[in-house]
């Protein structure tokens, strides 16, 4: 539960404190008044706007998920720059970022130089760093959203958000959107293809909404929850299931739910050609029979995302402008609350709504 008693006063104007929510294991989550480090060259310290709660997090608190104690956690951040260190920054597109601009940024936080960041697999750098995933002793104390600043170091990948486009859909698009768009990526082209999307919730809404824009030719969502499965629907699914139909045959198989069953069943449903990519799968779970002789004569490709690279940042953000007007994105996020309220959100049970969401100004 958070810890009511422990309210300190609020001295950000100065810059140098700043008001973070600090988890301390378990279910303890406490407001706590923390030095803003000084900023070095690159870096950028932003002031939140809002930030949504990922299920991820969620899992943390509740003892499903090990990540860093004490850290400060949240990773679907939307804020405005207030101070850059020396030399300033740049978006990933390549624009100088100003103060004010509103902006999100990665999950992961590369070296840049070591061989799979030169290779282009950024997300899985041999010392990546996660946003609101650092302990708070480490040299990235302030890396989560749960905070009125976050602190983000140089090379970490940002994107500006266009005006027009509100901070509750921003927000998600540092986690579930732009991870989407690395799922999406590598079940291109889906056109003209019959897409089934396993587990409705944020992730797979939002491919739904993806598939569905890229001219798939039916997309089946499967979810066992109603109220889930009536979202899909407005979010582009022409059909939509509570169990993974056996019969019907798909091209494409996008797992978000994160369930060996309903994989398992998936897997014997995709056609010749057919492609599943897996990104729910981060909790352990049963193993999947994979008949090798399916594998080779239907010519199935299994594969799997974790993560996202940047592109896949200014890819969401050009995703949900174009689609902003189609899909009622605003009503996956629930009305913000303050940050005092964030180990209450972490604990409660899931919403009517995918994401809770909490406004520390
Ligand atoms: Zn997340
Ligand atoms: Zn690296």
């Amino acid at each position: 539960m958070t810890d009511r008693t422990a309210h300190p006063d609020p001295v950000t104007d100065r810059l140098d404190h700043t008001l973070a929510a600090i988890w301390h294991g378990a279910d303890l989550v406490r407001l706590e008044t923390v030095p803003v480090p000084p900023l070095g060259p690159g870096d950028v310290l932003v002031q939140v706007r809002l930030a949504t709660v990922c299920g991820s997090d969620r899992h943390t608190v509740s003892g499903r998920r090990v990540q860093p104690c004490p850290s400060v956690l949240g990773h679907e951040t939307v804020g405005e720059i207030v101070a850059f260190g020396a030399g300033g920054a740049r978006a990933v597109d390549g624009q100088e970022l100003r103060l004010g601009q509103r902006i999100i940024w990665s999950v992961t936080l590369p070296c840049g130089t070591c061989d799979r960041c030169t290779a282009g697999i950024t997300a899985k750098c041999h010392t990546v760093r996660k946003a609101g995933h650092e302990s708070w002793d480490s040299s990235w104390g302030l890396s989560g959203g749960y905070a009125r600043h976050v602190l983000l170091p140089a090379g970490m990948p940002i994107a500006a958000v266009d005006d027009a486009l509100p901070d509750a859909l921003a927000a998600p698009a540092a986690c579930a959107t732009a991870t989407v768009m690395a799922v999406t990526e590598r079940a291109t082209p889906m056109a003209g293809k019959r897409v089934v999307v396993v587990g409705a919730g944020m992730l797979g809404l939002t491919a739904v909404a993806a598939a569905a824009t890229a001219g798939a030719r039916s997309v089946t969502a499967v979810d066992p929850d109603a109220e889930r499965r009536a979202l899909a629907e407005r979010f582009g699914a022409t059909d939509v299931r509570p169990t993974m139909p056996t019969t019907e045959p798909f091209d494409v198989l996008l797992e978000f739910s994160g369930s060996s069953a309903a994989l398992q069943e998936g897997l014997r449903t995709l056609d010749v050609q057919g492609v599943a990519v897996l990104a729910g799968a981060v909790l352990p779970d049963a193993p999947v029979a994979l008949a090798p002789e399916a594998v080779v004569r239907r010519h199935l490709s299994v594969v799997g995302v974790h993560n996202y690279e940047p592109r896949h940042l200014t890819a969401a953000l050009d995703f949900l402008a174009r689609t902003r007007d189609r899909f009622p994105w605003q009503d996956l996020v629930a009305d913000p609350v303050p940050l005092e309220q964030i180990g209450d959100l972490l604990l409660a049970p899931p919403g009517t709504k995918p994401r809770y969401s909490i406004a520390p100004r």
